[in-house]
């Protein structure tokens, strides 16, 4: 069996269910750093299997500085057999330094300390395609949504990241987190309400709106969404950090919120059957954040509304720096296997 794990990830042992060991391949992290396990006979078919593997190493986490992460290693720093093509119930433990606090998929079951570390436990109620956390020296708030009910929390961190820190006494060195965790918040939960009118109900109960040190690039996974940190700064930061106006990343700050807590819909709930399919959670995910911009934003934000499709309209017909438009790219249908040094990576997920 193959398994998707980070090759500095280094397997120490193998064992099945009776305990029993059980042989397993992984060369060196620079050669081929995959892990498969050797099963002794092909496991029997709609019956329960257990294999425990025992792992460890490093580079999942960056230290961003002031408190911050890059959780870089999202979706390998657990052995899994099939990335997001299946979903699967989780009941993980993480012990971290105790100044620093994990937010986990899943319901928090319970925090402790040991050792000094603190401790904490989480259950995913539902099977999900991902496990995966965030994780740095947070402060939480909560929001309260009496329309809808679902528990909605923020996390932000109250220093900068190293590549800000220049700017600690500069524009961003009154830089209100608190505040602009609020204002995320808010928008979350209209997104929240939004989507629930138009599609039904979230599958997730509960819903982690966390601060990740990356400037322009977000991500959402099952009841956990991370936002860049330029979502937490507001126009007048960003102007006082570029000198101008850039309309398109403006666009992007608009977008990235709504975008990403659609996706608890479109990709945590409603997942694709295959990588032809997958620019279906994408395409509804931007669709309802031009929806929030309608409908949650109110009339005097109907230029961003107008703005936002004009900004769809572009991004698929203007050419880039090698002359290629995404639109002559090719077939939608054929989905990742378009990707190529000439075309633009996508910044939101
Ligand atoms: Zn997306």
């Amino acid at each position: 069996m193959k398994f998707g794990l980070l090759p500095t990830l280094r397997v120490s042992r193998v064992v099945d269910e009776d305990d029993k060991d059980l042989h397993f391949i992984q060369e060196n992290k620079k050669e081929d750093g995959s892990f498969y396990a050797i099963l002794d006979q092909a496991p029997p078919v709609k019956q329960e299997h257990s294999v425990t593997i025992e792992y460890g190493g490093d580079k999942v986490l960056y230290d961003a500085g002031g408190g911050s992460y890059y959780v870089g290693s999202r979706e390998s720093w657990y052995p899994n057999l099939n990335g997001f093509g299946e979903k699967s119930l989780y009941d993980l433990t993480f012990k971290v330094p105790k100044s620093n606090v994990v937010i986990s998929v899943g319901k928090l079951q319970g925090e402790s300390m040991e050792e000094g570390f603190a401790v904490s436990h989480w259950v995913t109620p539902v099977p999900v395609a991902v496990a995966g956390f965030n994780y740095g020296k947070y402060q939480k708030v909560e929001i309260e949504d009496t329309i809808t009910h679902y528990s909605i929390s923020g996390y932000y961190i109250q220093d900068l990241p190293d590549s800000l820190a220049r700017f600690r006494n500069g524009p961003l060195g009154a830089m209100a987190p608190r505040s602009m965790t609020n204002y995320a918040l808010e928008q979350a939960r209209a997104q929240m309400q939004l989507c629930t009118l138009f599609f039904g109900r979230a599958p997730y109960e509960n819903v982690a709106i966390t601060e990740q040190p990356n400037f322009n690039f977000g991500q959402s996974w099952p009841n956990l969404v991370y936002l860049p940190i330029s979502a937490y700064i507001d126009s007048t930061q960003r102007w006082m950090l570029f000198g101008h106006i850039d309309n398109n990343f403006t666009g992007f700050v608009q977008e990235v919120t709504p975008h990403e807590v659609a996706h608890q819909w479109f990709g945590h709930s409603v997942g694709w059957a295959s990588y032809h399919d997958q620019w279906l959670s994408e395409g509804f995910a931007d669709f309802a954040a031009g929806l929030f911009l309608e409908e949650a934003m109110g009339p005097k934000w109907q230029k961003d509304y107008l703005d936002y499709w004009d900004r769809q309209k572009r991004r698929i017909l203007e050419k880039n720096s090698f002359g290629v438009a995404p639109n002559d790219a090719g077939p939608l249908w054929l989905g990742l296997r378009l990707i190529s040094p000439r075309q633009g990576r996508p910044t939101r997920v």
